[in-house]
Order: structure tokens, then C-alpha cells, then sequence
């Protein structure tokens, strides 16, 4: 099968939305920005090997590709539009290039993603998703835009996709607990609306996919602040917890990744209206302060180090 029967038949459907001009099949793709509104444009890639398991079923890298992309439009508080999509392949294999399809369709029809072009070629395995979306022009959720004294919270709970890798690579997938630890990693669920409801409310957002301690420096970074966090408020899911037992790990809620919730901070004032406006649960997990660093205290106030080092921004 050629490239061009692959594009035909995996990777071209009906146009679904208005604002496409012209998609895949051409040179380039037309497409139409709404007037008042900016254009915000991410990319990602996900390489056989660095970004996941070479097990991984086809469907769920086809979701997983775009799941993290639209995860950082959610961080911006984007509304997604348009996505494209190059792909290296090492053979022309037509089942593995339909599942991978059909994960990338589904979750790209369920946000209303136009897939509008895109690169074949043949190579060691590697997917580059890149998403373009809206934001009313100036109203971007930006890492910048945290401040001494606000809140700082998570959508969700922090952990599961980390311990469900932990049990992926050890082979001990038996379960129903570590089969939720599982659909956490291989099919994460972008926090769009989530991101789009915290338009005008959130001071600074980011989406986790390195690990809460890596991603809050990332914050703290760009808007010259501190923090310091509670384990004991971290939010963690029933399945972990279960398989946790008595003692959790603390790095994997701490410096796991591949999370893809959003952090985001609140001002004192904010946080009913969020509370009011949010479509799914989240968690205050600490505060902003003005002192560079991260502080991480325990249930009892005391210090908590984590294990795993090299982390810049922790004291
Ligand atoms: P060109 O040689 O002009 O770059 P290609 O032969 O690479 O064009 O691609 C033909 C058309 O198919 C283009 O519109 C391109 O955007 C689209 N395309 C190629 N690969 C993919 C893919 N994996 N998914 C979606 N569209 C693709
Ligand atoms: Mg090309």
C-alpha cells in the first residue's frame, strides 16, 4: 500500500467544520480564524520507546497523540479546531495504521477536531500532533499569572498514570484497580472544558505531563513566585489508593507523569465562582507564596523531601 492509499483511506474523512477551506489533499490547508480571536498553536511528539511502551496498542497511541495535545490547548484555555498529523512508520502495516486511525478519529470527533493535513513517511515508529485552537483575543491562560497568595489546585487526581506504567513494565496487569491505573495512561482524558471554564477565573494554568513538582516550577518559573504544597491534600484516586496499600509512593503523585490534568491558580476571591463553574472535581493542593522554591510539608506540617531528585525547584 502506498502513502497515498494510506492517506486516503486512514486519514481522510468528511470535513466537519465550516472553517475549513480546504483540508487534506492539497499543498496546504485554508483555514478560517474567527475575527477577535487568537490563534493558539501547540505540538507534541510522542517516539516509540521515550514516550511510551513499545506494547502499546495502536488505538491508544491514536488517542493518546492527540489526547496530549489537546490537553495543552486545555492549558491555555483554548477551544480546538484543527489538527495535523505527521507520521513515521516502520512498515505499511493496514491494521495497525486502522486502529491508530480509529483512536485518532474518535477522540478528534468527539472535540469536534478537523484533521486537515499531515506528513507519511517510513522510519522508526514516531507520531507529531500538532493542534491549533481559539481564545477570545488577550484571555489565554498563561504560566505567568500566578501571585503571592493565591490558591494553587488540580482537576482530578495526580499518581494513576505513573503507577499504572509501574505495573505495565513489571507485567502485573491483573485487576480491575490497575486496569483503571491503566486507562489513566494509555487514553488520558483531555481537561478542555475545564480549561475553556477557567477563562477570566485562573491567574496562571498549566496541563501536568511531566509531574506536578516539574510542571508547578514551570509556573513558578514564569511568574517569579514560590509555593508550598501538602502531601495530604494531594488528590488520589480509590485505584490507587487500593493498590497502594498503607504507604503510597509519594513520587509517583509528586514527579510522575503523564498526568494531563490541569494546575492552575486562584485568586482568594475566585475560587467559589470555579467552584460554581467547573465542569469536574478539583483540589486545593497548596499556596503561592512569594519565596522562590517548592515547599512540600506532610499531614503533620513537618518537611517532606522527595526521593526522587533532580528537580530545580525543589528547596
Ligand atoms: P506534499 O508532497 O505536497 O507534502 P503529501 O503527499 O505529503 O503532500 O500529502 C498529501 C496530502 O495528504 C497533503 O494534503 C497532506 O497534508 C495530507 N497528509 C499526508 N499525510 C497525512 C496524514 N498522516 N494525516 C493527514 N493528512 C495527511
Ligand atoms: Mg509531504
Amino acid at each position: 500500500m502506498s502513502e497515498f492509499d494510506l492517506i486516503r483511506n486512514y486519514f481522510t474523512w468528511p470535513a466537519s467544520r465550516e472553517d475549513v477551506t480546504l483540508g487534506v489533499g492539497d499543498d496546504g490547508a485554508l483555514l478560517r480564524v474567527p475575527p477577535g480571536q487568537e490563534l493558539v498553536v501547540c505540538v507534541d511528539t510522542l517516539a516509540a520507546g521515550v514516550h511510551f511502551p513499545d506494547e502499546t496498542p495502536a488505538d491508544a497511541l491514536g488517542h493518546k497523540a492527540l489526547a496530549v495535545n489537546l490537553s495543552d490547548l486545555a492549558a491555555m484555555g483554548a477551544e480546538p479546531a484543527w489538527a495535523t498529523l505527521a507520521l513515521t512508520l516502520p512498515a505499511a502495516d493496514e491494521d495497525w495504521v486502522g486502529a491508530f486511525s480509529e483512536g485518532f478519529r474518535s477522540l478528534a470527533e468527539e472535540y469536534g477536531v478537523a484533521l486537515v493535513g499531515g506528513d507519511t513517511t517510513r522510519g522508526p515508529l514516531s507520531i507529531t500532533v500538532q493542534v491549533m485552537g481559539f481564545v477570545p483575543r488577550g484571555h489565554a491562560l498563561r504560566r505567568d499569572g500566578a501571585r503571592p497568595g493565591d490558591g494553587i489546585y488540580v482537576t482530578g487526581t495526580l499518581g494513576d498514570a505513573a503507577l499504572g506504567l509501574r505495573h505495565w513494565t513489571q507485567r502485573t496487569t491483573d485487576g480491575p484497580h490497575v486496569h483503571a491505573l491503566l486507562a489513566r495512561l494509555m487514553r488520558p482524558v483531555p481537561q478542555v472544558a475545564a480549561g475553556l471554564a477557567l477563562r477570566g477565573l485562573a491567574g496562571a494554568a498549566i496541563d501536568l505531563s511531566d509531574g506536578l513538582l516539574a510542571d508547578l516550577g514551570h509556573v513558578l518559573d514564569a511568574s517569579g513566585t514560590g509555593a508550598a504544597i501538602n502531601l495530604a491534600q494531594l488528590p488520589l484516586s480509590d485505584a490507587f489508593r487500593a493498590v497502594s496499600g498503607d504507604a503510597p509512593d509519594w513520587s509517583l503523585p509528586l514527579s510522575g507523569g503523564d498526568d494531563y490534568e490541569l494546575l492552575f491558580t486562584l485568586a482568594p476571591d475566585m475560587e467559589a465562582r470555579a467552584r460554581e463553574v467547573l465542569p469536574v472535581p478539583f483540589t486545593r493542593i497548596g499556596t503561592i507564596e512569594a519565596s522562590p522554591g517548592i515547599r512540600v510539608t506532610d499531614g503533620e506540617g513537618q518537611p517532606f523531601s522527595p526521593s526522587r531528585s533532580g528537580y530545580r525547584h525543589f528547596n
